[in-house]
């Protein structure tokens, strides 16, 4: 589908250019992000609520070591736990509610031995990196929450202002500096990922340490001081020398490795020579999507992995399912 528009930015000849239509935000699901659980943000500072909520047998607990958790053995399912199978030491993060149900992290003291031999469950333990294709929701997204949180908490041990020790409130939402009181709250590292399109034809890179055939969209973090928009038309630009227009919000997801946020756009080619930065690209290429269904059922295109925003991107332009993938 596409639509005929008058290029009329200043300092340009009017042409007649060939203007896609994108696929609307919302009408792709992505995976991850799903509202699985009520935050109940108000419950994180009431702490009667919390004491007494804690050790309630219907109260649901998952123990982190690290960002390591018990699964099942397909790896489609948290074990949860109550609190009276677990040990009384560590951080308490509440994550939410879940049909009223209290769903919770406790983040353990860890061992160099592993959590297996920390008195805690038997079975699987895993990353969430591990299982992320095959955990479904709403544990799924239970666990990209925790896992957020205990990379924040695994990576903020003093406080970055004097140094000070820290004190963990909020439900594990909030970091207090014991000497100068400074706060800091879990943060979000935003990156852009964009499909540049030039009417039928998508833009697709590689990085060189990737193995052969494998592409995906360009992506990369927001600079200080930039708006969405503005860092996909300046990461396109120093990837691939392309220039893009009509920068389109597509999507977004969560992506706690160990916090980024991906926000997804369509974004329109008004150049199309490709001059690769050889740095962040090794290579990057035009796709037909007759090119690039032929490839990926070849093999000779490996397109990004089916949970990836990236995924989602390129069968969204392409207008249904492509095969193989990372
Ligand atoms: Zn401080």
């Amino acid at each position: 589908m596409a639509t005929t528009v008058y290029d009329v930015r200043p300092g340009r000849r009017v042409v007649a250019v060939t203007h896609p239509s994108f696929p609307a935000p919302g009408a792709t699901d992505i995976a991850l992000s799903v509202r699985t659980h009520d935050r109940a943000g108000v419950r994180r500072v009431d702490e009667d609520w919390l004491e007494r909520t804690w050790p309630e047998p219907s109260s649901r607990i998952v123990p982190i070591a690290g960002t390591r958790f018990p699964v099942d053995d397909a790896g489609e399912s948290v074990r949860w736990h109550a609190a009276d199978e677990l040990p009384g030491t560590g951080k308490r993060l509440f994550l939410g509610l879940r049909e009223d149900v209290p769903h919770f992290a406790l983040l353990l003291e860890q061992r160099a031995d592993g959590p297996e031999e920390g008195g805690v469950g038997e079975g699987r333990w895993t990353t969430l990196r591990e299982v992320v294709a095959s955990l479904l929701e709403p544990d799924a997204g239970f666990m990209v929450h925790a896992v957020a949180l205990a990379e924040w908490h695994g990576s903020h041990r003093f406080c970055p202002r004097c140094g000070g020790r820290l004190h963990d409130t909020g439900a594990g939402h909030v970091l207090v500096c014991e000497q100068c009181r400074r706060q800091q709250f879990p943060r979000s590292d935003p990156a852009v990922i964009m499909m540049v399109t030039d009417g039928d034809r998508a833009l697709l890179g590689r990085q060189d340490s990737w193995p052969e055939g494998r592409y995906s969209t360009l992506a990369g973090f927001v600079d200080p001081g930039e708006s969405l928009e503005e860092a996909v038309v300046r990461e396109v630009a120093e990837e691939t020398g392309v220039q893009v227009t009509d920068v389109t919000y597509f999507g977004n997801q969560p992506w706690p490795f160990p916090q980024s946020l991906m926000v997804g756009f369509f974004a329109r080619a008004v150049t199309t020579e490709i001059e690769v930065d050889g740095a962040e690209i090794s290579d990057a290429r035009w796709f037909t999507r007759e090119d690039m269904k032929a490839g990926a059922q070849a093999g000779t295109l490996v397109l990004p992995g089916g949970i990836s925003i990236s995924r989602s991107l390129v069968e969204a332009w392409y207008g249904e399912p492509l095969p193989g993938s990372w």
